[in-house]
């Protein structure tokens, strides 16, 4: 999931939010409205759109510190977080690398749900302290905003207590079958296949509530058994992945040959002669029989088209001293790692100062197919 809004960083963390996020904060401040007209209409509309608008933003607020747990607990784990980004059913912390011990696991996945838990608790008893009960309806607007903060916070603990992965449950029962049958893969198969269960369940029970009279709350139901659905296969597949790609190493899945261009070839006649005429994407920059660069349609970009002619290739390639590279023997596992961290679509494979080949999520994707045809 990338974010489309960037919000900043916090202890050196991207935080953004993803445009579905958008419509759940719309859709939150505006059922807070409804209840509060029903509940307190003596309030008056700015009062009620203050108290929802408020609440609405604290929610978040308190969304991103479920987030911000889970990346503490990974960063003193030894595993670093990239970013976190807020959708619509809550956030997603990026963790760079898997857990490789079952306890890290389970207290990642743990985390989250203790520490919303521990939010509702706090604004109930804060709430409670300014005279509300469970049993009355908030009479003051701060009452209210504590009141829905802790209601909602606890919801979110028991919604990501759901045990199936990807969500925060899921993670802990994969931690578990993990512990127990000491294999990482195969726990998070058994996980996957809990979430996609599950996820089924929310589908039919929707589809039930719906064609009950329910209305919205059934397709709402369903909506979420989809996206569970979704997450499920995803983190399913990349297990796949990651197990077949085992012990392969970069070297046996490399180009050899690639397509080679002059650094004083302009702009222009690159892109007509070579870019649009081949259809190869990734070029390889010589100067004088020397490797000196890539260049890819991405730096082209960068270029405004009228200068083109009297641009050079050399002006606007990366310099291969300033690429990140990886050696013949880099696992392709951590080559991907390499190129998901760094968000590039391919890397130079370099021994000895000489580049020895060039490795691309394309090449790497082919293999894949082909390995999945032949079954081996
Ligand atoms: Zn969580």
């Amino acid at each position: 999931m990338e974010a489309q809004i960037k919000l900043g960083r916090i202890f050196g963390v991207k935080i953004g939010l993803h445009y579905s996020w958008l419509i759940i904060a719309l859709l939150v401040t505006l059922s807070l409205v409804g209840q509060f007209y029903v509940i307190n209409p003596q309030w008056g509309p700015s009062v009620i759109w203050a108290t929802a608008i408020i609440t609405a933003l604290l929610f978040f607020t308190t969304l991103l510190l479920h987030e911000l747990s889970h990346a503490a607990v990974a960063r003193s784990r030894g595993l670093p977080v990239r970013s976190i980004t807020l959708f619509a059913l809550g956030g997603v912390a990026q963790i760079e690398k898997e857990a490789t011990d079952a306890k890290t696991e389970f207290w990642m996945g743990i985390v989250g749900p203790i520490t919303s838990i521990v939010i509702g608790a706090v604004c109930l008893t804060l709430a409670w302290s300014l005279g509300w009960s469970p049993s009355t309806e908030p009479r003051t607007p701060p009452m209210a905003v504590l009141q829905w903060l802790g209601y909602m916070n606890i919801a979110l603990a028991v919604f990501n207590m759901i045990p199936g992965f990807p969500l925060d449950g899921g993670r802990v029962l994969r931690a578990i079958v993990w512990w127990i049958t000491g294999d990482p893969a195969r726990s998070t198969r058994i996980a996957a296949r809990v979430g996609q269960f599950i996820a089924f369940g929310f589908i039919i029970w929707g589809i039930l509530r719906f064609f009950g009279g329910a209305g919205l709350g059934g397709l709402w139901l369903t909506l979420i058994g989809w996206f569970l659905l979704e997450a499920a296969r995803a983190s399913y597949a990349q297990v796949e992945i990651s197990e077949n790609l085992r012990g392969v190493k970069v070297s046996e899945v490399m180009a050899n040959d690639w397509p080679v261009i002059d650094g004083r070839m302009n702009l222009q006649t690159f892109v007509d002669e070579h870019l649009l005429k081949t259809g190869q994407r990734c070029f390889v920059v010589e100067d004088e029989g020397r490797v000196s660069g890539l260049v890819t349609p991405h730096e082209v970009k960068t270029v405004e088209r009228a200068r083109w002619p009297q641009a050079t290739v050399e002006e606007v390639m990366r310099p291969l001293r300033s690429l990140h590279t990886v050696v013949p023997q880099t696992s392709i596992t951590k080559a991907l790692e390499v190129m998901g961290r760094e968000d590039l679509n391919q890397l130079p494979v370099v021994h000895d100062g000489r580049l020895k080949g060039i490795i691309s999520r394309s090449h790497i994707l082919r293999l894949l197919q082909t390995r999945a045809e032949l079954q081996t």
